[in-house]
């Protein structure tokens, strides 16, 4: 990569970063940001913010330039655990240039409640997204299964809300993972109102399959030679949450009640 693409990337990612303080969306250390650095078949190489800080200060000269096995390549801040989540992302898709993290808070009042956010229920966004927004089960930072959890969304969708943690959002730079972030953001706020006035009615199975027949956007910019892998069958196209123990005793319940 030229050192003129270098540099642009690393003004944007300062930039990004102070925009999702500004917006509210990370708060403490919270947060992460990155950028690929490799060209199609090179091994990985990502600019990314250090471990930390708040991303309303992150400066340029703080940034670090990390490879495959997490090692400091460039920078003397330290790299952040999350770190793990990129990699993942940047390998199960080679058409991305960047991957965003944070904690959007109305994305995760419905991570943290265990409620899917009810996409689709508005026609651009299902244009935008796509047809599902993905959500991955909560597992301990680190765990492998998260990272083949997250590989495996990132196949269906551009955006991944982790449960009872936060959200991904990739894209071919930072303007479109940061807007993929606040569509996302957006929607989970429209739903909350929606439910105070009675629920979110959903779009209808044939209204969204003619909405997102063109598919969604690719990665702007693209990258070079490597295009985004053809979504897979075998997957399921929701998410669903398996019932946790409460789930299980609220219905038991429920049902006594009835029938008491
Ligand atoms: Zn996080």
């Amino acid at each position: 990569m030229d050192t003129y693409h270098e540099e642009s990337l690393r003004r944007d990612i300062v930039r990004t970063s102070h925009a999702l303080h500004a917006r509210g969306w990370v708060a403490n250390h919270d947060g992460n940001l990155s950028a690929r650095l490799d060209e199609p078949g090179e091994p990985l190489r990502l600019l990314c913010t250090p471990t930390a800080v708040s991303k309303g200060d992150v400066r340029p000269e703080w940034l670090l330039v990390v490879d495959e096995e997490r090692r400091v390549l460039q920078g003397r801040r330290r790299v952040f655990s999350e770190i793990a989540l990129h990699l993942a992302a940047y390998r199960a898709r080679p058409d991305i240039g960047v991957v965003l993290h944070a904690h959007p808070p109305h994305v995760c009042g419905f991570a943290v409640a265990g409620r899917p956010i009810p996409h689709p229920f508005m026609a651009e966004a299902v244009v935008s997204l796509g047809p599902t927004i993905p959500h991955v089960p909560f597992r301990r930072p680190g765990d492998p299964a998260l990272l083949d959890a997250l590989a495996d969304a990132l196949q269906r969708a551009d955006v991944v809300v982790l449960e009872q943690h936060g959200l991904i959002t990739v894209g071919g730079g930072f303007e479109q993972a940061l807007l993929r972030m606040e569509l996302v953001e957006h929607l989970a706020r429209i739903a909350l109102v929606a439910e105070q006035l009675g629920g979110v009615r959903r779009l209808s199975a044939d209204d969204v399959a003619a909405l997102s027949r063109k598919g969604r956007p690719p990665s702007d910019p693209p990258r070079p030679g490597a295009e985004r892998p053809e979504p897979r069958k075998d997957l399921p196209a929701t998410h669903v949450s398996p019932a946790t123990r409460a789930d299980v005793r609220a219905a038991v319940e429920e049902a006594l009640r009835r029938f008491r």
